[in-house]
């Protein structure tokens, strides 16, 4: 810091205020971590200066040899985590790992003879009018995913995102009186909408999906499967998703972020069949320009991480530790979106408490609960106010929170949600916004969150 304080000192200040806001709130975001000193010490090296377009190999600069060497490793360690027989370490983000799946699924399915032109790499040779051809043959093709409000995310077929527009999208959603996944409803929008693309995966839905059943269903409509393990690719690598519950194995092309579950850096993975190897790897020109090298290099290192016996640990801890909180919230009155959870992930439906979750995440930070507010199925509430709290356990189960915390943390967001009031706008009118927290709440809640 004192180096970087001799160039900019806010930065460095900015940085000791983000390490002190990590340590001393309770950190209950289901997408964040706190990756090992190894791993946060291999992004911060040499590695960030280098330039390493093409793939392990075939470069387009010279002097890759040690790109080659950690790309490889992150490669190699994912393989053999995943049981996958092919891993692509270079996307810099869970997006643009599914963007490379896009674009792969569609060079190798789509019928066009500008196509084959273009997947034999004669480039060169395809005229303005082949390009015109492909962009109308690869632009209305079909994509089915999970709704954002039953728990998808942006990139599975969202209007306003990328994907949504990519594609001819259409959803399936959850249950609205369970929360669950339908898997007839799911087989019945498939036969109906015949998706070239069929994702499962998801971003707020607690329980485990049964993988077997999506390819099944994938198959029957000749969908290529692709599943986005971003959120739970933790629970996959420490083995407590298991046998139907692992998406490897089923789907043709499995994607993730590496930072989540997975504890490792900022980044993205795509895992594929020998059958869509080819096209994952032709993700630089497709999709990416050069890789994160160093951040290739730190997920070498967060991989390695994985693959030791007690990530298994850690990650059957994750599991343990939802059901503790989720079982704290109940035992107290609160309702729960499929009464419960089965991965990382509680969400929780904070009408009861009369508040909008973008009142309970504002009283919630006041008293140092780091959540973030998120739509319940057939949310009244919209997506930007919502009814929901998503909690996630990684983080905390990284400091080595166990059931009797996760129980007292349950205790405290009770408690904060209990004592708080919606509040109105400056004209006296009601906001779905603006809130009241009761005296002393907010402090109580931090001392006893400190002393855990
Ligand atoms: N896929 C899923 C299921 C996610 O939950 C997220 C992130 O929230 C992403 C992809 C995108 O990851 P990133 O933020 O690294 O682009």
């Amino acid at each position: 810091l004192e180096v970087i304080a001799s160039v900019e000192p806010r930065v460095a200040e900015a940085t000791r205020a983000e390490l002190r806001d990590q340590r001393s709130s309770l950190k209950l975001i289901a997408s964040e971590n706190y990756a090992s000193p190894a791993v946060l010490m291999t992004m911060g090296t040499w590695f960030s200066d280098k330039y390493a377009e093409g793939t392990v190999g075939h470069r387009f600069y010279a002097g890759c040899q040690n790109v080659d060497t950690v790309e490889s490793l992150a490669a190699e360690h994912a393989r053999e985590l995943f049981g996958a027989p092919y891993a692509y370490a270079q996307p810099h983000s869970g997006i643009d790992a599914n963007l490379v799946a896009f674009w792969s699924i569609l060079a190798h399915r789509v019928e066009s003879p500008a196509l084959e032109r273009y997947a034999a790499k004669n480039v060169n040779e395809l005229s303005d009018e082949d390009w015109e051809t492909l962009r109308k043959d690869l632009g209305n093709q079909r994509m089915l995913g999970m709704s954002l409000d039953s728990g998808g995310h942006l990139t599975h077929g969202f209007r306003p995102n990328i994907s949504g527009k990519m594609f001819n999208q259409r959803s399936y959603g959850t249950d609205p009186e369970t929360g669950l996944l339908d898997y007839d409803k799911v087989r019945a929008a498939a036969k109906e909408f015949k998706p070239l693309v069929l994702i499962a995966g998801y971003s707020a839905y607690p329980r485990r999906v049964n993988f077997a059943k999506m390819r099944e269903i994938a198959d029957e409509v000749g969908a290529t499967l692709m599943v986005d393990m971003a959120h739970f690719a933790g629970l996959v690598a420490g083995k407590v998703f298991t046998g139907e519950e692992n998406p490897v194995p089923y789907a043709h092309i499995t994607t993730t972020t590496t930072h989540k579950s997975l504890r490792g850096p900022r980044g993205g993975l795509v895992l594929a069949t020998e059958e869509y190897a080819d096209s994952v790897d032709r993700g630089c020109p497709m999709v990416l320009g050069g890789p994160l090298s160093h951040v290739m290099a730190a997920k070498a290192v967060a991989l390695a991480e994985a693959r030791q016996p007690a990530f298994q640990t850690y990650a059957q801890n994750i599991a343990d530790n939802a059901k503790s909180l989720a079982e704290g919230f109940m035992s107290r009155g609160a309702k729960l979106v499929t009464d419960g959870t089965d991965n990382h992930i509680v969400l929780l439906d904070v009408s009861a408490f009369g508040l909008t979750g973008r009142q309970a995440e504002s009283a919630l930070l006041d008293a140092g609960v780091v959540t973030n507010r998120n739509s319940v199925p057939a949310d009244p509430n919209g997506a930007w106010y919502t009814s929901g709290i998503r909690f996630g356990t990684p983080a905390l189960t990284t400091r080595g929170f166990g059931h009797d915390e996760f129980d007292k943390v349950a205790e405290l967001v009770v408690g904060v949600l209990s004592g708080t009031t919606p509040g109105s706008t400056k004209a006296g009118t009601p906001s779905k916004a603006s809130y009241v927290l009761a005296d002393g709440v907010a402090d109580r809640t931090k001392a006893a969150s400190a002393e855990m």
